[in-house]
């Protein structure tokens, strides 16, 4: 049933990001549509990933139930500083949370639209930086569970910003920042006791996007008011698709949405809801 939704586009670091997209059982290898024609169809329904169908979701991407239930939608998720499953404590699912939280984590700061502090899990990082964006990046710190990454974050957003600015990131590549040098300045400020976790490695990882047009004035546009979406790509970057018009897409905030996908010249792939 998740084989004819929306999902985040697979990504892969080369001399610039190559996109993929799978919907309907078919890789489409995104960058090749640049320049042509595609056309997103939303069929009315979105699917949580409960399985349960719906005409929208409550929130987030959620149903009602598991918006409210699902360890997937708790406070922790939004809020890693709210963990606590290394201390035995149940927010939603115990076993879960441990699974799930009691795992390498890594702290980076990344240039997207500006310097920000991200937590990452596991060896996501790359694809994070991609998916956010970000046109350079490098690791932070490596610690043993989600929590003391999130105790790290808060103690640097006082210092830069945990949110990556969209617009700004959609309106070109920003300026280049000396990463090695934020890196060693803010370490300063990683709490005392958690400062044992924070990495000697300083490799600077650098990402271009296959972008040959970015918007000036950005039109977002959203399935729930549009339906059909269509127009040329003119380029892919974090999870959006450049669209004509300064439109963008964010394909991202469309997990769920049951939708037909093309491309011009093959319009029958890819109709069938
Ligand atoms: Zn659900």
């Amino acid at each position: 049933m998740f084989r004819d939704t929306l999902k985040k586009m697979h990504t892969e670091l080369h001399d610039e990001v190559n996109y993929t997209l799978d919907i309907h059982g078919i890789d489409h290898k995104m960058n090749d549509y640049i320049g042509k024609e595609i056309k997103i169809e939303w069929s009315g329904v979105v699917i949580c990933q409960c399985g349960k169908k719906s005409d929208k979701f409550y929130r987030s991407g959620y149903c009602y139930k598991c918006f409210w239930e699902s360890p997937l939608a708790s406070q922790s998720i939004f809020k890693p500083e709210l963990c606590t499953a290394h201390l035995g404590i149940e927010e939603r699912d115990l076993k879960w949370e441990k699974d799930f939280q009691l795992a390498p984590h890594y702290v980076y700061l990344a240039n997207s639209s500006g310097i920000k502090v991200g937590i990452t899990r596991g060896t996501q990082g790359v694809i994070r930086w991609m998916d956010q964006g970000a046109s350079q990046a490098i690791l932070l710190a490596e610690v043993p569970n989600r929590r003391f990454s999130g105790d790290i974050e808060v103690s640097l957003k006082r210092f830069v910003s945990d949110v990556t600015n969209w617009r700004k990131m959609l309106s070109g590549t920003p300026e280049s920042v000396d990463l090695v040098k934020m890196k060693q300045e803010l370490s300063i400020h990683v709490p005392e006791e958690l400062k044992q976790y924070i990495l000697p490695d300083n490799t600077v990882t650098e990402i271009i996007y296959p972008v040959t047009q970015y918007p000036k004035k950005i039109k977002s546009v959203k399935l729930e008011r549009t339906p059909i979406i269509e127009g040329v790509l003119l380029g892919i970057k974090g999870q959006y698709l450049l669209l004509d018009g300064d439109r963008v897409f964010n394909i991202r905030s469309h997990e769920g949405f049951i939708a037909a996908f093309s491309q011009k010249e093959t319009l029958q792939q890819g109709l069938l809801f």
